[in-house]
């Protein structure tokens, strides 16, 4: 199995201790990966530095050329990149082959054609005598840091944007899934010039906090808890960086009385449990309204009891483990505290085996301010909560820190519009929920982090601004 890393065009394997990367389906180790040490990660940032100063100065064309090239690479080794991401996620096969290889290869293929969108927005003469130019140039080298939900195309989100802008990245995989980023890394060695992407391996709290302090390093890309995105910050506020954190969310999905139940159940089973809950936009927090209560409550537990549990490639595996025992038991525990104080109607269960697997979960009789409502949890489970004609949904789901994804379901547009306008989430689907498309940006707001992925806005994270004046005398 390929565990060598991408530092200034070489396949290099770690210097510094191993870390056993584990099969969350069976709890055995797959293979240990050796960590970058000190030396290999400052030669990355140096390799990192030294491209910039060519490949910033490749046109939009040749980017957009070599992002084509990229997603070509990935979709020609779909299968292999798939396979092993739904292993080390514990990702049902067929979902991490057909649901998250197509973004993954889309958002390539949509910055080749964001590269050349690029442009200032005047020319002209502000001063008598003198004419400005307004340019949107590189920011300079990137340090990325990715999670480990969806390794793959999250280092599509961290990749695409910068190397559309004409930065040059270096990428540090989550260090408890990196196995398809390197072998991505594998095959990008013949395709990208030496040095415009770097990945490394090693622990967040030593490799990542190493390299987003680097000397070299201009902007900061992380997407990751809220305590890793503060890491960021104060990186970026020690030495005078751009930043862009893209962190944890508490979806709030409102269901008013005139709601489609059918399809918000159908669209809850099909998005709360996907990748085990383990989504920053999961739709986890149900707001619904007192009259129609009961009703949801009762179709969504028993759809989540059909979901069928297992291994990533047992055949009809729906939903697979967590991704650590550690994270198990964190979830375990959010539902085990709030036996105490609301209904767990449905799920609530470890199940058996050496696996990490936890059963779909729905929490009912919920208080608004109650921990399993409030704090992200990033598990298989749901919380369901109730609000009265006399109740505002809306200020319910903006009373917290998250402000990510949110959804809407009402048959009235008029008021979907005006409770849209109101709350302050990143993103709000409206009758539907988890639908995404690389040209909309996946936009963060509050305790979730500001700027956004995908989209031609994500460009500005990686671009500088800049003024050029000519005195015409
Ligand atoms: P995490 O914060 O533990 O780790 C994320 C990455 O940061 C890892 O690569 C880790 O090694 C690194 N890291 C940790 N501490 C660091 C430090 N001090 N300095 C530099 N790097 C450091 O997050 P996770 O558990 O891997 O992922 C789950 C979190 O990610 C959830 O909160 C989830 O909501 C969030 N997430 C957000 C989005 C989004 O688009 N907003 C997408 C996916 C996941």
């Amino acid at each position: 199995m390929h565990t060598k890393m991408l530092i200034n065009g070489e396949l290099v394997e770690g210097a510094d201790a191993p870390l056993a990367v584990i099969d969350p389906a069976t709890g055995e180790e797959i293979v240990s990966v050796r960590q970058a040490d000190d030396a290999q990660l400052d030669r990355a940032v140096r390799s990192a530095h030294e491209a910039f100063e060519s490949y910033s100065k490749t046109t939009p064309a040749q980017r957009a050329a070599l992002l084509q090239d990229i997603a070509g690479v990935i979709e020609q080794n779909a299968e292999e990149l798939a396979s092993l991401e739904s292993q080390n996620v514990g990702k049902p096969w067929p979902s991490a082959l057909d649901d998250e290889m197509p973004l993954t290869l889309d958002t390539f293929r949509f910055f080749a054609g964001a590269a050349r969108t690029m442009a200032g927005v005047a020319a002209g003469e502000y001063v008598p005598g003198h004419t400005s130019l307004i340019r949107r140039d590189p920011i300079g080298p990137v340090a990325a840091i990715a999670p480990w939900n969806y390794p793959l195309m999250m280092a599509a989100w961290k990749l695409a944007a910068p190397l559309a802008a004409g930065c040059s990245v270096v990428l540090k995989p989550s260090e408890v899934t990196p196995l398809s980023t390197l072998r991505l890394g594998q095959f990008l060695a013949d395709v990208v010039p030496k040095g415009v992407i770097n990945i490394v391996h090693g622990i967040g709290t030593s490799t990542g906090a190493r390299l987003i302090n680097a000397e070299g390093i201009e902007a900061v890309s992380i997407t990751g808890s809220p305590a890793t995105g503060s890491a960021a910050m104060g990186a970026a506020a020690r030495q005078m960086r751009q930043v862009h954190v893209e962190l944890g969310g508490k979806a709030p999905v409102i269901v008013y009385e005139d709601a489609d139940i059918d399809k918000l159940v159908a669209t809850l089973r099909a998005t709360a449990f996907f990748n085990a809950g383990q989504d920053c936009a999961q739709p986890c927090r149900l707001l619904v309204a007192s009259k129609i209560y009961e009703r949801v409550v009762s179709a969504l537990a028993e759809a989540a009891t059909t979901i069928k549990v297992g291994a990533p490639r047992a055949h009809g595996t729906e939903m697979g483990p967590l991704v650590t025992e550690v994270h198990r038991q964190r979830v375990a525990g959010f539902v085990d505290r709030a036996r105490a104080y609301a209904e767990v109607v449905t799920g609530g269960t470890v199940e058996p085996g050496g696996g990490f697997f936890y059963s779909p979960t729905v929490v009912a009789d919920v208080d608004h301010h109650a921990e399993i409502a409030t704090q992200e949890m990033f598990g298989p489970v749901i919380s369901v909560s109730r609000f009265t004609p006399d109740q505002d949904p809306v200020a319910i789901a903006n009373a917290t820190r998250y402000g990510l994804a949110s959804s809407l379901w009402t048959r009235d547009s008029g008021r979907a519009m005006e409770a849209s306008s109101r709350l302050r989430y990143g993103f709000t689907w409206v009758n539907t929920h988890g639908v995404a498309t690389p040209e909309m940006p996946w936009a963060a707001m509050k305790g979730s982090g500001h700027g956004c992925d995908m989209s031609v806005f994500a460009l500005d994270a990686y671009t500088s601004v800049r003024h050029v004046m000519l005195a015409h005398g």
